[in-house]
């Protein structure tokens, strides 16, 4: 009875969550916007200045692609709350892979960490939508950054391989604490957390995103001794485009 309730709570809860993420993705617009322009019109007048000091242009050039990024993130996260369902396309999972890995270079900085992801030759394109697949990978090496806190030599490895005929498969590695043998059922079950502020919606949000894309979300012991979080993507037949 009382597991019964706790689920009652949670879906409460996860339909109120849905309602501000969606609620909060609308209001982060216009303050994103406002950056985008005070941005563009910073580096305009600097330029206009003759100003030629590279350090502070690139950073202001930098600071512009995040702004952007944020804002296609938050559009991405509302389209997907509201309609439920991707924009997908046909990409290349290598170069996802990459643009998730220079977004988090700052939290594997801090382990002292460098992660060449292995990307098998020849792959063929998959349909998915970039930003949500991108945001799961980035969910996926924080959660392994945050398993390697107490590490001693701290590794991540990021694998792109073909998974038979109709789908890719990413697998990211680490040497952490391990799962403990929970399944990828228990550990994606919302607000399911160890960690002391965490929120345990991060693999649920994984598994809905990957299943909204007809793939699989699965959890393991990895070769290098932690754990093992792996997804697959089908590949773009042409003929599936939406
Ligand atoms: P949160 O990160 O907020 O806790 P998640 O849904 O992303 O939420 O993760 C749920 C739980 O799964 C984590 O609290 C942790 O116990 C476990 N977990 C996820 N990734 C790993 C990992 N790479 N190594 C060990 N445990 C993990």
């Amino acid at each position: 009875e009382r597991r019964q309730l706790e689920t009652l709570g949670n879906q409460a809860r996860l339909t109120t969550l849905g309602e501000v993420a969606s609620a909060l993705a609308h209001q982060l617009n216009q303050p994103l916007a406002a950056m985008a322009s005070y941005n563009a019109g910073i580096l305009q007048t600097l330029e206009r200045l003759k100003c030629d000091n590279s350090a502070v242009l690139n950073a202001l050039r930098r600071e512009g692609e995040q702004v952007a990024e944020a804002g296609r993130i938050v559009q991405r996260i509302r389209g997907f709350l509201t309609r439920r369902a991707p924009q997908p396309e046909p990409c290349q999972l290598g170069e996802i892979v990459q643009r998730a890995l220079t977004l988090v270079r700052r939290d594997l900085q801090r382990l002292h960490l460098t992660v060449q992801p292995q990307v098998a030759e020849g792959l063929p394109a998959v349909l998915a939508d970039p930003v949500l697949v991108e945001q799961v990978l980035i969910n996926l090496i924080r959660n392994a950054v945050d398993a390697l806190n107490d590490v001693a030599s701290p590794r991540i490895g990021v694998m792109v391989s073909r998974a038979g005929r109709r789908f890719v498969r990413v697998d990211v590695d680490d040497n952490g604490v391990g799962l403990g043998g929970r399944s990828i059922d228990e550990l994606a079950t919302p607000f399911h957390s160890t960690k002391p502020e965490g929120m345990g919606m991060g693999l649920s949000i994984c598994r809905s995103v990957i299943e909204a894309h007809f793939g699989a979300l699965e959890a393991g012991v990895s070769p290098l001794g932690g754990a093992r979080f792996s997804f697959t993507l089908p590949v773009d037949t042409g003929d599936n485009a939406a």
